[in-house]
């Protein structure tokens, strides 16, 4: 369907499946949320900068359901092209016809556009958010010659994960700059704790052994594990656990076999679960 030119808005709900209808559960670990509301405030582009399962997409979610915006997430990887996001011309019955892609329908509509792991992306088809970024506020679709100016209400928001960055994959300088960055990293005991007590659903005593495990393993980070194990790690040991796995069953399923195939490594993070039960 071609939504029309310029900035027209989207007609009809269509934005109704990106809308968030209940609170998503968030637990703050700082000021994060006054920091988003005041970028939103602002129409800043806000940058999302920290470990794997740490929060980050939770943080997105629970900020579009408490500014009550529709919210459009994209996975970003490398095969993605400026289309995927923009959008394209299709072949249908009625002919060739204008699709908007995830990108166009955010700011088309005046939703939360969230890139994921934005670096992944190449840098060919991230330029494509530059001159959202800055005062101009406009998309141009070059295969459908129009420049389109970006709802009030649009808003993008990208995740970065610094510890995954190599000097190829990175984000350009001069994008960099254009956005405010929100630090995010696992939360001290007693949060976290609470976190997986409540995503998990169990006990306080089972969660806090889960961070103390957590903690060791990170601790490993570095000497041969590119990632600690994350809160979303954590997480799923509680949801196997609550289930009636035996709890060193749990943390190898869920905390060790992922994140190593070395068979030393395993050793060591076998013992930090030892050590923790
Ligand atoms: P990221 O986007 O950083 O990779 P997620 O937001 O997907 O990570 O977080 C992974 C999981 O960890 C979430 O699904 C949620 O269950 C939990 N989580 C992490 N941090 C929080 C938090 N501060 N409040 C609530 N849940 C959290």
């Amino acid at each position: 369907m071609d939504r029309g030119i310029g900035s027209a808005a989207v007609e009809g709900d269509a934005l109704g499946d990106f809308r968030i209808v209940s609170e998503p559960y968030f637990r703050p670990v700082g000021n994060e949320v006054a920091l988003f509301e005041a970028a939103f405030a602002s129409r800043m582009p806000v940058m999302l900068k920290g470990p794997t399962g740490c929060g980050k997409t939770r943080f997105v979610d629970h900020m579009a359901w408490r500014l009550g915006r529709p919210l459009i997430t994209v996975s970003c990887h490398e095969d993605m092209t400026a289309s995927d996001l923009v959008g394209r011309y299709m072949l249908d019955a009625d002919g060739t016809v204008w699709h908007d892609g995830p990108l166009t329908l955010a700011v088309r509509s005046g939703a939360i556009c969230y890139l994921d792991e934005i670096v992944e992306a190449r840098q060919d088809t991230t330029v494509v958010i530059h001159s959202l970024t800055d005062d101009r506020r406009i998309l141009p679709l070059e295969k459908k010659n129009e420049v389109l100016k970006a709802h009030p209400d649009f808003h993008l928001v990208i995740s970065y994960n610094p510890g995954y960055q190599s000097v190829l994959k990175d984000l350009k300088e001069s994008t960099k700059q254009r956005f405010v960055a929100i630090a995010f990293s696992y939360p001290e005991e007693a949060v976290e704790t609470e976190i997986v007590a409540n995503e998990a659903g169990v006990d306080r005593p089972l969660a806090q052994t889960l961070v103390r495990i957590g903690h060791r393993a990170r601790n490993l980070k570095g000497h041969g594990l590119e990632e600690g194990a994350s809160t979303r790690m954590l997480i799923n040991a509680g949801l196997l656990a609550r289930r009636g796995i035996p709890i060193d069953e749990a943390c190898e399923v869920a905390l060790v076999l992922p994140i190593t195939d070395d068979p030393d490594m395993r050793d060591a993070l076998k013992s930090a679960v030892a050590a923790c039960i």
